[in-house]
């Protein structure tokens, strides 16, 4: 079994590699973010050990690449528990498991073990609305085949609504689920960017998919019409 080990503290990785190593693992270590990536798109690896803080890259942006690579070797993130990151934010970034800094190599192998019997995870599916597509995995987005781009806010809001089709969602339950937990910002956000998705695709393509259901929130049309 072959394990990558991105993390810059080299100390750190070198135990990491040598613990993987004793237990029979064959371990590989990048110490920033683009080396890291490059080794996970461009070499085979049964599970990726991810620190979070890197140089170059964050851990964030790796993993966000790796799966929009279509690349699905499982991941466990490492995080420092005062770090920028908290777990769960780990597993919602597309990680398979994560572990909090300081760990032991028992539980660190353990954990690897367990996710190479899982082994690599299924990719997310893309969710539609007639001929509009979403595909979270690959954080792409398409109107009849055309490409939209969307901000990482609008794609996340336009995931949560096809999550929901045909269903009335509050602005209140949009600010709760798009944006960060204590946003105590006003909800005429939500307003601003339906408004933004709107326009990219709604408008051109003259339909009308997220409707103003009024006093109560919007309803994405499960048709896409
Ligand atoms: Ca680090």
């Amino acid at each position: 079994m072959r394990v990558l080990v991105i993390e810059d503290e080299r100390g750190l990785a070198a135990a990491i590699a040598r613990g993987l190593a004793e237990e029979g693992f064959v371990a590989d270590v990048a110490y920033d973010g683009v080396d890291g990536l490059w080794s996970a798109v461009h070499e085979s690896h049964d599970a990726i050990v991810l620190d979070l803080m890197l140089p170059r890259m964050s851990g964030y942006e790796v993993l966000k690449r790796l799966r929009a690579a279509s690349v699905w070797t499982p991941v466990l993130i490492l995080t420092a528990k005062d770090g920028e990151y908290d777990e769960a934010d780990a597993l919602d970034l597309g990680a398979d498991d994560y572990l909090s800094k300081p760990f032991s190599y028992v539980v660190l192998v353990a954990h690897l073990r367990a996710l190479l019997r899982r082994g690599a995870p299924a990719r997310p599916a893309v969710l539609t609305a007639g001929d509009l597509d979403l595909d979270p995995a690959r954080r792409r987005c398409h109107r009849g085949g055309q490409e939209i781009t969307l901000t990482a806010r609008e794609f996340t809001l336009l995931e949560f609504l096809l999550r929901h089709p045909d269903e009335v969602v509050s602005k209140t339950d949009i600010l709760e689920h798009v944006w960060e937990e204590n946003f105590d910002g006003d909800t005429n956000i939500v307003e601003v960017y339906v408004g933004y998705v709107r326009r990219k695709i709604d408008a051109p393509f003259g339909r009308r998919t997220i409707e103003t259901v009024r006093g109560a929130g919007y309803r994405l049309r499960g048709t896409g019409r």
